[in-house]
C-alpha cells in the first residue's frame, strides 16, 4: 500500500512542475544543467525517497512543490500541505546520478516537434572532445560511484558523421575503461552504424521509436523513418543481444493505451525493452506540438501508473528485466516509472 502510494507520488512529482527552494538554501552538490531530456535547459537536482529517484528543476523564485528544511531533514510540500515527509538530495555525476552521461552535440538537422535540444542556448553547448569526456569520466570515478558512461547526441551534419563521432568517443572510452558499461543513444539509418558502435565497445543501445502510433510519429518526427527505426531495432538485438536494446516512446501525443500496449508486445517479443516518457510541454515545444497533433490532454498519474504496470507485465512475460541494463534512462530512473526499479 505504502509502496503504491510512493509510486503515485513519484508519478505526481515527475509529471508536475519544478521545486521552489527555501531562501538561501545551499545545495550539497553541484546542480545539473542538461542539454537533453525533460529538464533540458534548466538547473535541476535529483531527489530520492523510498527507493525512488526524480530529477526536478529547481529555483529560488517559483515552483509547484516546495522544499522545506527542518533541522537537517528535507521534506516537500505541495499547495501548502505536506507531500513527502523526507527527501534526500542525490549527487549527480554528469547529468545523472551514478552515471557519466554526456550529450555529444545538442544540434540536430531534424525537427521533432517535442524536442527542445536543438533550440537551447548555444552557450549550454559544452562542445566536449573525446579527450574531455575521458578526462571528465576519470575525474568523476575518483570522486563518485560511477556505474557506467552513456552518450547521446542530436544529428549534427549528417547521420554518418554523428555515428562516426559516437564511434570515436566509444573507442576512446573503451580503451581507457575496459570493463565499464557504455550506453549509446544515436539516430542510426544503416545496419553498419549499429555494428560499428558495437565493435567500438558499446554494450547497450537505445534507438527511439518516439511514438507507438505511426500516424502521430509522421506528424511529430516528419523527417525520421518509422519503418527503418524498427528495422534497426531488430538488427540491434542480433548485434547487442536480447535485453541490451531499448527504445523510448513519448506518451501524451494523442496515442491510445492500446497503441502503446501493441508496440510494447511487439518490442518485448523481439527482445527489446520499451520505455515510456510522458510528454513535457514548455514555451519552446508547445507551439510545434499543437501544430503537429493539436492540443492533447496532459499525461496524468493514473495513466502513467497504468502504463508502467502493463510494461512490467510484458517485460516479465518475455523474460526481460530493466535491472540488467546499466546505462542511460533505465539505470538512472529519474524521469519515468521504471518496472523492477520503481515497481
Ligand atoms: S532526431 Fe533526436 S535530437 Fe534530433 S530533433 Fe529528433 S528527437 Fe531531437
Ligand atoms: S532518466 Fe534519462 S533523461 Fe531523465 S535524468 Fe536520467 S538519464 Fe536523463
Amino acid at each position: 500500500m505504502e509502496e503504491d502510494l510512493n509510486i503515485r507520488k513519484k508519478a505526481e512529482l515527475m509529471l508536475g512542475g519544478g521545486i521552489i527552494l527555501p531562501k538561501g538554501f545551499v545545495f550539497p552538490y553541484r546542480l545539473s544543467v542538461s542539454t537533453a531530456g525533460p529538464g533540458a535547459g534548466s538547473a535541476s537536482a535529483v531527489f530520492s525517497f523510498g527507493g525512488h529517484r526524480v530529477k526536478k528543476s529547481v529555483s529560488y523564485e517559483t515552483g509547484e512543490f516546495e522544499l522545506v528544511e527542518n533541522g537537517g531533514t528535507l521534506s516537500l510540500r505541495k499547495d501548502g500541505v505536506p507531500f513527502l515527509e523526507e527527501v534526500k538530495i542525490e549527487p549527480v555525476v554528469f547529468h545523472s546520478p551514478e552515471q557519466a552521461f554526456f550529450n555529444l552535440d545538442q544540434r540536430c538537422i531534424f525537427k521533432c516537434a517535442f524536442c527542445i535540444s536543438p533550440s537551447l542556448d548555444k552557450d549550454l553547448d559544452k562542445q566536449l572532445t573525446d579527450d574531455d569526456i575521458i578526462k571528465m569520466t576519470k575525474k568523476a570515478m575518483r570522486e563518485h560511484k560511477v556505474v557506467s558512461v552513456s552518450l547521446t547526441s542530436g544529428v549534427a551534419g549528417s547521420v554518418d558523421e554523428t555515428v562516426d563521432r559516437f564511434v570515436s568517443c566509444v573507442s576512446g572510452l573503451r580503451k581507457e575503461f575496459p570493463g565499464l558499461p557504455i550506453g549509446v543513444e544515436p539516430y542510426v539509418s544503416e545496419k553498419e552504424h549499429v555494428t560499428a558502435l558495437k565493435d567500438a565497445g558499446a554494450t547497450e543501445i537505445k534507438l527511439n521509436i518516439q511514438s507507438p502510433n505511426r500516424a502521430i510519429f509522421e506528424k511529430v518526427c516528419p523527417e525520421l523513418d518509422h519503418d527503418n527505426i524498427i528495422a534497426m531495432l531488430l538488427y540491434a538485438v542480433d548485434v547487442f543481444g536480447t535485453g541490451k536494446v531499448t527504445s523510448n516512446m513519448i506518451f501524451g501525443m494523442g496515442e491510445t493505451d492500446e497503441d502503446i500496449e501493441n508496440i510494447t508486445e511487439f518490442l518485448c517479443s523481439n527482445g527489446i525493452i520499451p520505455t515510456f516518457r510522458a510528454l513535457r510541454t514548455n514555451p519552446v515545444n508547445s507551439g510545434p506540438m499543437t501544430a503537429a497533433v493539436g492540443i492533447q490532454p496532459p499525461a496524468d498519474v493514473d495513466r502513467a501508473v497504468k502504463l508502467a504496470k502493463m510494461q512490467k507485465e510484458k517485460l516479465l512475460a518475455h523474460g526481460l528485466d530493466t535491472r540488467d541494463c546499466r546505462t542511460m534512462c533505465l539505470e538512472c530512473a529519474c524521469c519515468d516509472l521504471v518496472p523492477f526499479r520503481d515497481l
